[in-house]
């Protein structure tokens, strides 16, 4: 393979993911470089079906490989929540804060050795004709009762990192990239590929 499409538009995936490819001497391509606009409906359950689902239906109609992710936040004392909706805990429409306000009220009361948590990162690789692969990265930490950071998005500056002693958010990007459940997801990636491939 010395070609793969990428489906995000989100610029800061692309960059990560064209970084990690090159390595390879694989091109990445994305749906920034489409001329039609291709929606996949995330109505799956878990991440492994909306990711699968997101890289075979743009697969399937550009007839080439893709890697699709899907990422989110799941706590354990939440029962996984917010999990897949992740990007609208706090509802359709609302921000990074909003969704940030609601795990925080969610969680009043709860101590914290019951506050863990971890960011969860699925990837699946489409090639036509071959049965669709996931791989899923996770990042362990613990909930923290106040937002700090300045770095990173969404839950970043309540994801408290026990082993760096600081929040994710105050993490710079280049060190998030080395730790995160992306990160981890790529390192399985690379690991598996031989194998695959
Ligand atoms: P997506 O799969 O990249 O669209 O992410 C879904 C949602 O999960 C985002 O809107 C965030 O709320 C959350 N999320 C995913 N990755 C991260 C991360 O690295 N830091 C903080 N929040 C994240």
């Amino acid at each position: 393979m010395s070609e793969l499409f990428i489906a995000t538009k989100n610029k800061g995936k692309v960059a990560e993911f064209e970084t990690f490819f090159a390595e390879m001497k694989i091109e990445v391509k994305s749906l920034l470089d489409l001329n039609e606009e291709i929606d996949v409906v995330e109505d799956g359950l878990t991440f492994e079906e909306n990711a699968m689902k997101k890289a075979e239906e743009i697969g399937k109609k550009i007839g080439f490989p893709v890697l699709a992710d899907d990422s989110g936040l799941e706590v354990d004392a939440l029962d996984g929540a917010p999990g897949i909706y992740s990007a609208r805990y706090a509802g359709e429409g609302k921000n990074d804060e909003e969704n940030m306000n609601k795990l925080l009220e969610e969680l009043s009361g709860v101590e914290k050795d019951q506050r863990t948590a971890r960011f969860v990162c699925v990837l699946a690789i489409y090639i036509p004709g071959k049965p669709t692969k996931t791989i899923r990265g996770t990042c362990e930490g613990i909930i923290a009762k106040e937002q700090k950071g300045e770095y990173g998005f969404g839950y970043d500056p309540v994801f408290y990192l026990p082993e760096h002693g600081k929040m994710m958010a105050e993490l710079e990007k280049t060190e998030k990239n080395t730790i995160s459940h992306r990160a981890n997801a790529l390192i399985k990636l690379k690991e598996q590929w031989a194998n695959w491939f």
